[in-house]
């Protein structure tokens, strides 16, 4: 595995080091604290991250400032500072296997999932690299004498605080859009997994983005985390994670009298009409759980039947768990294990809870042979019909569970789907062109698809919740709005 310069191989330990990217310079963390990074594969230490720490932070925010206001950053013109995003975008793409195997080793994901989420991180510094100059303000019509022009400005200083499910897209999708707007960006990503987005700090820095513009603090979300969130020299937060941490985020945000985005997960419910296509929906659905252990905030973790076809379903959904096969992501087969035994022992939980709670297991998948003793695995379970009111019905399991329940026509089936704490993402499977648009209007969530289902990737489409889900929009030409704020300038002309 080729690591350049910054990014130090141990030989006598064979563990890949990063240290903390603080205003174009690589340094340990303050106090030289780190942290062993484990590959949930097979439970191995194969890297070791700075344990970044309230100083850090600090200097990253300062260094950020500096290049915000007065540093080359500064000085970019919108489309200088696209080339350089689309510049990274090549990049990325140019060092395609390199960063999936990382982010395979880091994650445990399966080497075609890793793939495909290098190439969504290469496409959001492609989409918004061709958006950074393309955000015009506006003129208003006033009063006679005047003239009024809106400026869409930059906040300055952004945090982005990253989870570990999808550590190489989370750094585009958070950063990406904030950097075209000419912030300045200092990131926390999760201490379980992100040596991907440390190579990508590496390469944005190979690229040429000027010292300061781009800062990664790793560590601790106690730590490094919470001083991130608290610092007054960031001017907005993006955060992706738990909900119990979102409302830590926004409890620091409004101590600053700052906004800030929360994307905090999801029920999602994937409902399934009786006039249905029926080959088409069974792949989608039992894909929508298994992608990336389920280890996704938009997984279509609850499947909503109808009662009419519901026998039918049930039996070819249960085949096709049978068939799924779990393994290292050097395997690559269509699951991998769990980020860490922590997420284990969560998801396991929630498992053994539903099977003392009487819920019907309907298929539970196997590991293959060969795969390592020491991972964090997890076989996919498939459980129905699932009681309305238990947990496996209303709270994320964050893991590969899949939950089936029948309902009876559609406005029971808008109820249910709407019937959670969250709003993330919701997949209707019907034919009856009037039922998408009537089922579709009434979801209470982000973003709704109609004979198809999307976890992750689309990024020109705007992705975000309500309720327990978070607020705000990323992805799109949204998340431009997200990362900037207009400015009126009221000429009188006389
Ligand atoms: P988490 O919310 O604890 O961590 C997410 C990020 O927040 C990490 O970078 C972490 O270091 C940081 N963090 C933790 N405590 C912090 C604090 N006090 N202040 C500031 N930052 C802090 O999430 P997790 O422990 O990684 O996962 C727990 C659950 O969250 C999962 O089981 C899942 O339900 C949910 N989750 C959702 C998503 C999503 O995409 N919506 C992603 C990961 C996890």
């Amino acid at each position: 595995m080729s690591v350049s310069s910054a990014a130090r191989k141990v030989a006598e330990e064979s563990v890949i080091v990063f240290e903390n990217l603080i205003g174009g310079k690589w340094q340990p963390a303050s106090d030289g604290r780190t942290i062993d990074m484990v590959s949930p594969s097979d439970g191995q230490v194969f890297a070791r991250i700075a344990r970044g720490t309230k100083a850090d932070v600090d200097a990253a925010v300062k260094a950020a400032r500096h290049a915000f206001e007065e540093g080359a950053w500064s000085k970019l013109t919108a489309t200088e500072r696209g080339r350089l995003m689309t510049k990274l975008g090549e990049a990325i793409l140019a060092h395609h296997e390199e960063l999936s195997q990382l982010e395979a080793r880091d994650c445990g994901k399966p080497m075609k999932q890793a793939r495909a989420d290098i190439t969504a991180a290469a496409r959001y510094f492609e989409f918004y690299g061709a958006a950074a100059d393309k955000v015009h303000g506006e003129t208003i019509p006033f009063l006679d004498g005047y003239m009024v022009t809106i400026l869409r400005e930059a906040k300055g200083v952004t945090g982005h605080i990253i989870p570990w499910n999808y550590p190489a897209q989370m750094f585009g999708r958070s950063l990406a859009p904030a950097l075209a707007m000419g912030n300045a960006v200092v990131m926390k990503p999760a201490e379980e997994a992100c040596v991907a987005p440390m190579r990508l700090a590496q390469l944005a820095q190979e690229v040429g983005f000027p010292p300061g513009a781009l800062n990664v603090v790793t560590g601790i979300g106690e730590e490094a985390g919470a001083a991130l969130s608290a610092h007054p020299g960031i001017a907005f937060l993006s955060f992706t994670g738990s909900p119990e941490v979102g409302t830590l985020v926004q409890k620091a945000a409004a101590e600053n009298h700052i906004g800030c985005t929360l994307e905090l997960g999801g029920k999602s419910p994937q409902i399934v009409f009786e006039d249905a296509d029926f080959d088409a929906a069974v792949p989608v659905v039992v894909n929508a759980i298994v992608q990336n252990g389920g280890q996704t905030c938009s997984a279509g973790s609850r499947v909503l039947v109808q009662k009419s076809i519901y026998d039918k379903f049930v039996t070819a959904v249960t085949a096709r768990f049978k068939q799924l096969r779990v393994g290292s992501h050097a395997m690559d087969l269509d699951c991998g294990p769990l980020i860490s035994a922590n997420q284990k022992k969560r998801v396991l939980g929630f498992i053994e809870q539903a099977k003392k709670d009487g819920v019907p297991v309907l298929a539970e998948a196997q590991l293959a042979e060969g795969t390592p003793g020491n991972g964090f695995y997890v076989a996919p379970v498939l459980f129905g019909p699932v009681p309305r009111e238990n947990q496996l019905a209303c709270e994320e399991v964050f893991g590969p569970v899949l939950s089936i329940i029948p309902f009876e026509d559609e406005a029971d089936a808008i109820r249910l789907a709407n019937s959670t704490d969250y709003g993330l993402v919701a997949g209707i499977w019907t034919r009856d062109g009037g039922r998408q648009m009537r089922v579709a209007k009434k979801m209470h969530c982000g973003q709704v698809f109609v004979n198809g289902y999307g976890a992750g990737g689309g990024i020109e489409l705007p992705f975000g919740g309500v309720k327990k889900s978070g607020h705000g929009r990323e992805k799109g030409m949204e998340a431009l709005h997200e990362f900037s704020h207009t400015k009126t300038i009221v000429f009188k002309h006389g």
